[in-house]
């Protein structure tokens, strides 16, 4: 690597970040969050694009995989899904509430908007850490889960594909802390924009580094060990956003070497699109019909390993 990327290298992540963040805060200060939030979202799509072709981390994650349309389909099934409970929250009042003192009263409504943002991507985090933990440890919820591991290549167009059960149960847990606590809409927005942006990094296959910021943030680095096939690496590093509930609750893995190429799910999950949404509600019994050469593996359990992980 010349001079020139090696120095990209340790700036991307921070500045990439740090400029779309920007872009959405001057769109917040005149007016027009989400104009600037999507202008700041396309650049940040187009750039990571160009930059996994000129400077990738893994150059085997470049070839094709099969699985894009099927990536597309599940971002698009989320983001509906997610779109449709917002919908409804407002027509519930949700969004009217949470613009008064809502939730117990804790939410600290003087303090300057950054710090209120801080404390919700905090805040929030929790209950997306716990939905993360449990839909890796409880056998349920992996089910829907799988659908994001059973990818063979990480990429920004991976970022959105998830089962749209498996955005529910995350998009609930995190969004009820905040109502709870009864942060603004601002806050929710701004936490909104902070996933959208944290999340195209984290799945991107350009070559970064991360140093301190790894415990902080949810970088590429540590988000590649989390795809491991391997659940001592792979069970680890449950953070959307931030590390703060992994360093606490005892989930943090950053080995000192390379993460694994050969990324995935040791489970078997199908190829298309729609089989994909309809395997998670199937029996065992019915997918062995469907594909008689089906073997359901125990839940939870590494050859060589004693440690059961999962609950
Ligand atoms: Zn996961
Ligand atoms: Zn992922």
């Amino acid at each position: 690597m010349n001079s020139f990327k090696n120095l990209l290298s340790w700036v991307l992540w921070p500045g990439l970040f740090a400029l779309c963040m920007a872009i959405t805060a001057y769109g917040f200060s005149h007016g027009h969050p989400v104009l600037y939030f999507n202008i700041a979202y396309v650049f940040l799509i187009a750039a990571l694009w160009r930059l996994e072709l000129w400077m990738p981390h893994e150059r085997e994650w470049l070839k094709p995989d099969g699985q894009s349309f099927a990536s597309i389909m599940h971002t698009l099934s989320s983001k509906g899904t997610v779109q449709g409970i917002l919908l409804y929250s407002t027509t519930i009042g949700l969004a009217d509430y949470m613009d008064g003192q809502g939730g117990f009263g804790f939410w600290p409504l003087g303090w300057p908007m950054w710090a209120q943002v801080v404390l919700g991507v905090v805040a929030a985090e929790f209950g997306l850490y716990w939905a993360h933990r449990l839909s890796h440890e409880t056998p349920l919820l992996w089910k829907f889960h799988a659908v994001h591991h059973s990818v063979t290549k990480l990429w920004f167009l991976n970022t959105g594909r998830f089962h749209f059960i498996d955005s529910l149960v995350s998009i609930v847990l995190g969004l009820a802390i905040l109502i709870a606590l009864g942060a603004p809409m601002e806050v929710v927005k701004w936490m909104s924009a902070v996933t959208a942006f944290i999340g195209m990094l984290t799945h991107c296959n350009v070559e970064m580094r991360f140093g301190w910021l790894n415990y902080i943030f949810n970088t590429p680095g540590l988000h590649r060990w989390h795809h491991s096939k391997e659940l001592h690496e792979g069970n680890r590093n449950y953070g959307e956003n931030v590390m703060i509930w992994d360093i606490i609750f005892n989930s943090f893995y950053n080995a000192p070497h390379r993460p694994p190429v050969d990324i995935g799910t040791k489970d078997y999950v199908p190829d298309t699109f729609w089989m994909q949404v309809v395997w998670p509600f199937l029996t065992n019994k019915a997918k062995m019909r469907l594909r008689p050469d089906f073997e359901p593996l125990p839940f939870g359990y590494e050859e060589g390993k004693k440690k059961r992980f999962g609950f």
